[in-house]
């Protein structure tokens, strides 16, 4: 029976609990694997961690994982945003890589800040949102090159205000083959299913859609499964609903972190913690 997230976000950066509040949560309802994520300091990201907030993130983590040993591991991760690379990735366990933001006309704008700011980016590509896909998943594929990354974050984020399909069909043809050329670019690294968005009730599956997860199955391409908890009341949100999906296109197993590194653990154990 295992019970993992590997994407947790604390005061440091925008979640609501410190780290030691979600871990009392998590070793509560039985997860054995816990791994904290802060939002790499980004310039243009309020929302990311300061300097002097990743040093005490840094430690409360480090102390956590000393405190909890030998009930539930606990790693030191961080969630680095392509727009600014950590510099140092000697302090962490895992490195998260994710895209945020978009530029366009000498603008920087976040992609998942509201639905209101995600129509002025789409004004922003004369609405067109073929043309706003392409430059941002030719932003996620220059992933590819940046040796630090362990995996990809919410893959698909452009399509949090997307779930009545208002902005784009996903099954888009157009759309469709940006998201899989990105798949096939970075194939060798693994991607996170992301329940995020659910949480936050503004969509009722996770990233990356299912079309895409199903390619992601076909490609061999690896997988974990994380809840991008921001309340630790959401740390396992949509865990049962989503290990039937990903069992359903066809994943015989998902990845573990581990003190050695990152390891296949059979689907099985997931699902036997939710009775599946
Ligand atoms: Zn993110
Ligand atoms: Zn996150």
């Amino acid at each position: 029976m295992l019970k993992q997230n590997l994407h947790t976000h604390s005061i440091y950066c925008d979640g609501k609990d410190t780290p030691a509040e979600t871990a009392e949560t998590a070793a509560a309802v039985g997860f054995s694997v816990l791994g904290f994520s802060g939002h790499g300091t980004a310039f243009c990201d309020t929302a990311s961690m300061s300097e002097k907030n990743t040093q005490l993130y840094i430690s409360e983590v480090r102390r956590l994982k000393e405190e909890y040993r030998g009930r539930m591991e606990i790693f030191l991760g961080v969630e680095e945003d392509i727009i600014q690379r950590i510099p140092d990735r000697s302090p962490y366990d895992f490195v998260i890589g994710s895209c945020h933001f978009i530029r366009k006309n000498g603008q920087i704008w976040p992609l998942d800040y509201s639905r209101e700011v995600f129509v002025q980016i789409l004004e922003a590509f004369d609405n067109d949102f073929i043309m706003l896909a392409e430059a941002y998943y030719s932003s996620v594929r220059s992933m590819k090159d940046f040796a630090e990354i362990d995996f990809i974050g919410h893959l698909d984020l452009l399509t949090k205000y997307n779930e009545d399909e208002s902005f784009v069909r996903f099954d888009d043809p157009a759309y469709v083959r940006c998201a899989c050329d990105t798949i096939d670019a970075l194939q060798n690294i693994p991607f996170e299913v992301n329940t995020g968005a659910i949480a936050r009730g503004y969509r009722r599956t996770p990233y990356p859609y299912a079309n895409l997860l199903k390619y992601m199955q076909e490609k061999g391409v690896r997988i974990l499964l994380n809840s991008d908890c921001h309340d630790r009341t959401k740390l396992e949100c949509a865990f049962p609903e989503t290990l039937s999906l990903i069992r359903k296109c066809g994943f015989r197993s998902m990845l573990k972190m581990t003190d050695h590194g990152f390891e296949e653990a059979d689907l099985g154990e997931f699902l036997d913690a939710y009775n599946l």
